[in-house]
């Protein structure tokens, strides 16, 4: 730390990031990237766009806005871009709590959470998930704080049903909800048609996962028109040019590319079925997916070590040090034959046991 960097941050830790080694070539299942590459139309604009880039990207993300309200079935009001989820998860903290409007999410969750609450000097309170990893909608119900809430889950993998999203919001009016849709195309179900029921619900989604753009960087977020001007008013007074038109182009692409989504997201599911019946075979134990990677712990091998021997044979995966979460280890569903090699290399971890 240099001596000139504000006391207001000199106590806060930032996210860490999964790594991204650079150099040796590891099968990477340790950030919930898409193990596909873009779909071709999206590429095939993004190139187009990238001719263009002597000039600035559109402020209002029209293009984009117009693909997302066509395929969401909002209007381009209820709909905003932003530099991946991260973002706009970031500029909800910043616009809806404070001092006197603190937030509450999940003790395990999304770890950025508590680092934005902190950026942003907003006090926070956890609540515990149950011992089976779920959460407790009941918990959330009526209580009058700002929630953020990632359905489903990480790294849990875990999906709440609608009807409990439903039962939070409508019984928070006074509070804004903030669901984390992440993962929501693997398994989930959206909350995004409730936004035009629920004018304290904002809900957000990714092109990192289930699109395939984690590199463009781009997030959406969908919430009633006065929800987006809010956050729209923060964008604007931080970077407006925050999607850069290369991005924005193949965002478009890939909004308009259906039949790739459902490939990739339908392929994915399905390798995602086979690795759980593999692991389960070799002892695993892991709550029910609906998202692109499995949480799963063995009880001969603690995580930690697991993770480390994988990281020996080139095998990629993420270990969480908290706690409660120690034993287990989260693993991105990549390609089939990565899935494979990743389940020959687990049992002969386990053989020589
Ligand atoms: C990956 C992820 C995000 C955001 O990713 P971006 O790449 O910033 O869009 C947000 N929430 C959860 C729970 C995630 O796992």
């Amino acid at each position: 730390m240099s001596r000139f960097f504000s006391e207001k941050y000199a106590a806060l830790t930032p996210y860490t990031p999964g790594e991204q080694p650079r150099g040796r070539t590891y099968i990477k299942l340790n950030t919930n990237e898409s193990p596909f590459p873009p779909s071709p139309i999206a590429l095939r604009m993004a190139r187009q766009a990238a001719g263009n880039v002597n000039l600035y990207s559109d402020p209002t993300c029209m293009a984009l806005r117009k693909a997302a309200a066509a395929r969401y079935k909002v209007d381009t009001d209820e709909v905003m871009f932003t530099n991946g989820s991260d973002d706009i998860l970031n500029f909800a903290f910043m616009a809806f709590s404070d001092e006197a409007h603190p937030v509450v999410f999940p003790d395990i969750t999304y770890g950025f959470y508590p680092v934005f609450a902190q950026l942003n000097r907003i006090p926070y309170e956890t609540i515990p998930l149950k011992d089976d990893f779920t959460i407790c909608a009941d918990d959330y119900v009526g209580i009058g704080k700002n929630i953020f809430i990632a359905n489903p889950n990480a790294p849990t993998g875990i999906a709440l049903p609608l009807c409990d999203i439903e039962r939070i919001v409508a019984s928070n009016p006074d509070n804004v909800v903030v669901i984390d849709e992440a993962y929501v195309d693997f398994g989930g179900e959206s909350a995004v048609s409730l936004i035009h029921k629920y004018d304290n619900l904002l809900v957000t989604q990714t092109f990192s996962k289930s699109r395939s753009l984690a590199g463009a960087r781009l997030g959406m977020g969908f919430g009633c028109k006065t929800l987006m001007q809010d956050l729209n008013t923060l964008r604007y007074s931080t970077n407006p040019y925050n999607i850069n038109s290369v991005t924005m182009a193949a965002g478009v692409g890939a909004l308009t590319d259906e039949n790739y989504f459902r490939f990739a997201c339908d392929t994915v599911i399905e390798t995602r079925a086979w690795t759980e019946k593999e692991l389960q075979r070799l002892g695993f134990e892991m709550p029910p997916s609906s998202t692109n990677f499995i949480f799963a712990k063995h009880p001969s091998i603690p995580g930690k070590e697991m993770y480390l021997q994988l990281k020996e044979q080139g095998i990629l995966v993420r270990h969480f040090d908290a706690e409660k979460l120690t034993d287990y280890n989260r693993i991105t569903i990549g390609s089939k034959e990565e899935m494979q090699t990743l389940i020959e290399t687990l049992e002969k971890m386990l053989c020589e046991k």
